[in-house]
């Protein structure tokens, strides 16, 4: 059932998520609770249900679904993480188509590949040939592709609920005893909890143990208006592929299936990660990184000289230390497990490393560490 509409002063993306949690009362106990409902946390909840029907699952969004990194991302699907692969890691865009069709999501996955740019070395037929400070050319093709991300909010979070998980929009945990069972506070009520996932990302630091360990930034994107196939051609685009700087100033993008292109960069630098809520894209630092972006964009080729821009959003990324994402136990309890943190390459891995996380919640496998 589509919610109400979304707006936020982090802008909007050009995604819609069609889900609205049901109204139903809070349990006072169940087998696994699931903290945050991103990719990771509805990813693990769908998988929690599916391995183990007859145990409870509840899941906690602060907000509504979708309503951190993952209904605001890009939804480039990309490879291994942002730290390169990590031993154990598996392939994680396989583990990604795997789940897209177990569970029968429809997300408009589509995996051409993706071109690393640089501005040194470019490949000698590099499809692309843009200008933005030094000549920027395609370098690398790599495996990787595009999704859309309010499909797979939406569609994760209605195949969660399918399956009997239970998801609780509104529903912020504002703390949590780590004792056996855990004990969490949700909203007004105490919510006894045999195992834990917390998934909040780039908010509640506190309760994921990280405030030390990883910095919560913002980044912007925005989306032209649709663009003619010929205008795809001469950009470089024509393959759909979409497309990240190697070097600075670093820049990305991708196609949508409405022929705009989105173009992202630019980071908000934060102290605290409460400062994200006073976070907004129409002024200060956010605003003016936009501007830069809308500038820069227009420069890079003839064909985007006086392009329109139709959607303007920013959202929140966790970058862990080394850039390395956390996937481990809660250092205050063997049963609470800490995910998230993967910069900005956490669209495949968080689906990915969500299933894996509920089959940790399960005991039938060990977090990646
Ligand atoms: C503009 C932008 C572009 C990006 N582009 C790409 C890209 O193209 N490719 C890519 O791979 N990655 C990209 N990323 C990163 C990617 O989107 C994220 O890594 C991914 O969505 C993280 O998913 P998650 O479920 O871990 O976190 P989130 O989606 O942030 O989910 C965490 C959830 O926890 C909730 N929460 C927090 N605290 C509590 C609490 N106390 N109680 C209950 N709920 C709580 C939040 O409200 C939130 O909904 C981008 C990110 C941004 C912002």
């Amino acid at each position: 059932m589509p919610g109400p509409e979304r707006k936020t002063k982090w802008g909007n993306p050009p995604w819609k998520i069609d889900f609205c949690s049901k109204k139903i009362s809070i349990p006072k106990e169940v087998d696994f609770a699931v903290v945050g409902g991103g990719f990771s946390g509805l990813s693990a909840a769908a998988w929690l249900r599916r391995f183990e029907p007859s145990k409870s699952v509840a899941l906690f969004e602060a907000n509504r679904v979708g309503a951190g990194s993952s209904g605001h991302t890009g939804g480039m699907t990309l490879a291994e993480t942002a730290a390169g692969d990590i031993p154990g890691l598996g392939d994680v865009l396989a583990g990604l188509s795997e789940i897209v069709k177990e569970l029968a999501l429809d997300c408009d996955l589509s995996l051409p590949g993706a071109w690393e740019l640089g501005r040194e070395d470019g490949l000698p037929d590099s499809p692309i040939a843009w200008t933005d400070t030094g000549d920027l050319r395609a370098v690398k093709e790599v495996p990787g592709g595009t999704l859309d991300p309010g499909k797979m909010v939406s569609g994760l979070a209605c195949c969660a609920d399918a399956s009997g998980a239970q998801i609780f929009e509104n529903a912020t945990v504002s703390n949590i005893e780590f004792q056996a069972p855990l004990r969490l506070n949700v909203n007004d009520n105490v919510i006894l909890a045999h195992k834990v996932l917390l998934a909040t990302n780039a908010m509640s630091l506190e309760l994921s143990d990280l405030t030390k360990r990883a910095q919560p930034k913002f980044t912007l994107a925005v989306a032209t208006e649709p663009l003619s196939e010929v205008q795809h051609g001469a950009l470089g685009l024509g393959s759909g592929r979409p497309f990240y700087t190697i070097d600075f100033p670093y820049l990305w993008g991708r196609l949508l299936k409405n022929r705009g292109v989105i173009f992202g960069s630019g980071l908000v630098h934060l102290n605290d990660w409460h400062e994200l809520a006073d976070v907004d894209i129409s002024a200060g630092q956010a605003a003016e990184l936009l501007a830069q972006l809308e500038k820069r964009v227009r420069g890079l080729h003839p064909v985007l000289h006086s392009v329109k821009f139709t959607h303007r959003w920013g959202g929140p990324i966790l970058i862990p230390e080394h850039w390395r994402p956390v996937f481990s136990l809660h250092p205050r309890s063997p049963h609470a497990v800490v995910l998230g943190g993967y910069s900005g390459h956490g669209v495949a891995l968080s689906v990915y490393l969500g299933r894996w996380a509920a089959e940790v919640m399960l005991e039938r496998r060990k977090p990646l560490g």
